[in-house]
């Protein structure tokens, strides 16, 4: 938990026990939506609302310090911003793993004149995991 409060330490965050609960939350489970982070620390911070998870995440969105994932007939997932990677996502489970990936292939493969300038890029693969598969 040290190494998070120097980071919003770093990050200009204020330090609130319930941001470094929503903080632990996110580093267990890889990538967890704001109402499963409600739901597992509500018995912790009883007087903590569904509005204040989502304002505390907005918080941390706004420094950076989180990221938030869209996928598609999921809820939005939220993860500790790290090095750049792609996610691998299982339709049967709903198990979101990272994967670093060579996206720099993909980019170069836009069209020159499209003249389109890529901030960002984010790839998502759907299938079937191991634990499913098997
Ligand atoms: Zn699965
Ligand atoms: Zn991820």
């Amino acid at each position: 938990m040290q190494k998070y409060m120097t980071l919003l330490k770093e990050h200009q965050i204020k330090i609130t026990p319930q941001r470094l609960a929503i903080i632990e939350l996110m580093d267990r489970y890889g990538h967890i939506s704001v109402r499963d982070i409600y739901e597992k620390i509500k018995a912790t911070f009883p007087s903590l609302s569904l509005a204040t998870v989502y304002k505390n995440i907005n918080a941390m969105m706004d420094s950076d310090f989180i990221k938030e994932l869209k996928i598609v007939g999921q809820d939005n997932k939220y993860e500790l911003a790290k090095e750049r990677h792609s996610h691998l996502i299982c339709q049967k489970c709903g198990m979101i793993e990272d994967v670093h990936i060579d996206t720099q292939g993909l980019q170069k493969s836009i069209p020159v004149e499209s003249g389109f300038r890529v901030a960002e890029t984010s790839v998502q693969f759907f299938g079937t995991c191991k634990q499913c598969a098997s």
